[in-house]
């Protein structure tokens, strides 16, 4: 569903993406691996265009993004984004901001964007809670509720950026839960975690950045049990 031919990003003289290609195929889990400053999150604001890249292609649906007059606003409705720090609006309620890019981005109704917000919070095990404000909500509870937002969205590719890393560890599980769940509805998503057996166990194709390419990519099998490289070996090593 989307290609990604040689990308590169450079800020300033510090070329931090240098020249990374991959597939996100429709229907997998790619997960992205890697040392902090590898490039992990830079690539991931590549792919939204958070970040303009530099150099390279990338394809969706066989259409450049990169190229001159193509839709990016579109594109952007494509793909949804999970931060690690939430980033839920403070001032809204927790149905309200699963509503309102549904209602100001794709011009859905309001009874129609609510419908679908209160579907998706019941999917994450959130709807007891729609007239909370995210203050009043753990940090587990935030998250979840940003993974509802993002859904309610409809988009194609979804994008996590270390959901979990930000959390007491007694949340993480539920999170990583929901996720795993999310896994098998056969949406597409990319995730850059740190949580090693979530993403042995939920990865179609796992990708290991190491300084600003990719040192090594396959199957979760290749990458967790038989590491070719040895900077993977040592980094795998090093968590354990
Ligand atoms: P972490 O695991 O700590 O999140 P990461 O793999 O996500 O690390 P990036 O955040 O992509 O790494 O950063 C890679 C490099 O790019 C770092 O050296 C960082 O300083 C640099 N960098 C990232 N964003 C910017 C920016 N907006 N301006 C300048 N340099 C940046
Ligand atoms: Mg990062």
């Amino acid at each position: 569903i989307i290609e990604i031919n040689h990308l590169k990003k450079s800020f300033g003289e510090n070329e931090v993406l240098k020249d990374i290609s991959t597939t996100v195929n429709k229907g997998q889990v790619l997960t992205i691996i890697g040392a902090s400053g590898s490039g992990k999150s830079t690539f991931l604001r590549c792919i939204n265009l958070l970040e303009k890249p530099t150099g390279g292609q990338i394809l969706y649906k066989g259409e450049n993004v990169l190229e001159k007059g193509y839709n990016l606003p579109k594109y952007r409705t494509h793909l949804g984004m999970v931060f690690q720090s939430f980033n839920l609006f403070a001032n809204m309620d927790v149905l309200e901001n699963c509503m309102t890019g549904q209602t100001t981005v794709l011009n859905r109704k309001p009874e129609e964007a609510k419908k679908i917000a209160i579907q998706n919070l019941k999917n994450v095990g959130m709807d007891q809670f729609i007239s909370a404000k995210p203050a009043q909500l753990s940090g587990g509870q935030m998250q979840r509720v940003a993974i509802a937002r993002a859904l309610s969205m409809n988009p194609d590719v979804l994008l996590f950026d270390e959901p979990t890393s930000a959390l007491d560890p007694e949340m993480i599980g539920e999170v990583l839960k929901t996720m795993q769940d999310l896994t098998k509805t056969g949406l597409t998503m990319v995730i850059v975690t740190h949580e090693m057996s979530f993403a042995k166990d939920v990865s179609d194709h796992v990708i290991f950045m190491d300084q600003g390419v990719i040192a090594e990519q396959g199957t979760a099998e290749e990458i967790f049990e038989h590491p070719k490289e040895k900077r993977t070996q040592e980094f795998l090593q090093r968590l354990r």
